[in-house]
């Protein structure tokens, strides 16, 4: 990624296509967070025309949440330049320590949503999880025909939300996949490139592929979109499918559920990986689904961008709020940990991961 940082800064003409689809401009109105404005700051740095003190700032105003390479008529990899922009000139050391100390350490993560639980009981999203879905997983589901699926499971999935990945399991076994699970699999790496901590991001990329090579996957997926993508995206791998595109390609019969839902697209499953019209189909057959106004408004969340700039993130997830109340429906679905999490107990509707849905579908 180093080199091709002059060659990726040549592309952007300017054109500003990209700003409605920014949720940073679309909040600040400021040229300068937007999109080309912050390629802008790093042409500047990569000239020297700026010193780090003054474009490093800049830096940390993107989630990396992929909506300007979506609408990009030239193809920018916005991604990419900043990932690259914050290793050589935006690194946080106080948020490495974060990553690296959730990542690291379980028992506190637990502790807090068993204690969040606890206290409030019917705010929470989520039950409270004692255990990871690693601990207690099988290594291997179902016998069918289908294709071999490797599950990866992402850490927020694995420590908060160890029943989506037991719901996902279960509706592709049932639908005649065989699911292998490793239980060598760790994060993507994710949460380290987007620090712009390259070094670790590859360790940890070079220890996965070896536990997914050894598997002979068909297919690649995850509850969490922003691990699918990294797979995809820096990974390499080209057989990465979402949940709800397996469920289609299996066709299966299922109930309707007495439910109207909502639908929240999480920004790196539709912006970055296409992904939009496979659920709005499976959950008009099986629920009465109502489209909600800008359902794919970034809820804010975009990991350690909502603890650098909560006000951003939080400015949007209220307007995210007024969009799932004017729905509507009675629930609220989507496919994104972090989207469930962040929304959370400030979500007007109850929020599910898809998979807990096509599960009760399934019946
Ligand atoms: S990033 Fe793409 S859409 Fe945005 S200004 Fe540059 S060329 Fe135009
Ligand atoms: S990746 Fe998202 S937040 Fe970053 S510049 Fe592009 S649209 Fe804005």
């Amino acid at each position: 990624m180093s080199t091709a940082l002059s060659e990726l800064l040549k592309v952007c003409a300017g054109c500003g296509s990209c700003l409605s689809s920014c949720p940073v401009y679309y909040y600040l109105r400021d040229e300068t967070y937007s999109p080309r404005g912050k390629i802008s700051v790093v042409r500047a740095l990569q000239e020297g025309t700026i010193t780090p003190q003054e474009g490093g700032p800049v830096l940390s105003y993107c989630s990396l949440c992929g909506g300007c390479e979506a609408v990009c008529p030239n193809g920018i990899k916005t991604i990419d330049i900043i990932v690259e922009a914050r290793r050589r000139w935006g690194r946080s050391s106080l948020k490495r320590a974060l990553v690296q100390g959730f990542l690291k350490f379980p028992l506190p993560a637990h502790l807090f949503t068993s204690l969040a639980g606890l206290i409030f009981p019917d705010k929470l999203p989520f039950r409270p999880a004692l255990r990871t879905f690693l601990s207690s997983s099988k290594e291997r589901y179902g016998k069918g025909t289908r294709g071999r699926v490797l599950l990866f499971v992402g850490c927020l999935t694995n420590r908060f939300f160890p029943h989506h990945a037991e719901a996902a399991v279960e509706v592709l076994a049932r639908l005649g996949y065989e699911v292998v699970v490793p239980k060598g699999q760790i994060c993507c790496g994710f949460p380290f490139l987007s620090l712009g901590e390259e070094g670790e991001f590859k360790r940890i990329m070079e220890h996965n592929k070896k536990v997914i090579d050894a598997l002979g996957p068909d297919f690649i997926t995850s509850t969490c979109p922003t691990g699918m993508d990294t797979l995809r995206r820096f990974y390499g791998y080209s057989n990465v499918r979402d949940l709800s595109w397996l469920v289609l390609q299996a066709g299966p019969s299922m109930g309707r559920l007495k439910l109207s839902t909502t639908w929240h697209d999480p920004c790196h499953l539709k912006k970055e990986l296409g992904v939009w019209k496979e659920p709005r189909r499976l959950l008009s057959e099986i629920s009465d689904f109502r489209e909600m106004e800008r359902a794919d408004l970034c809820c804010g969340f975009g990991g350690s961008f909502s603890l650098s700039h909560p006000g951003i993130s939080f400015a949007l997830r209220r307007e995210k709020r007024v969009y799932i109340r004017e729905s509507g429906a009675q629930a609220l679905v989507t496919a994104c940990p972090g989207c469930i999490m962040f929304l959370g107990s400030f979500s007007p509707l109850p929020v599910y991961h898809l998979a807990e849905i096509l599960q009760r579908a399934l019946g």
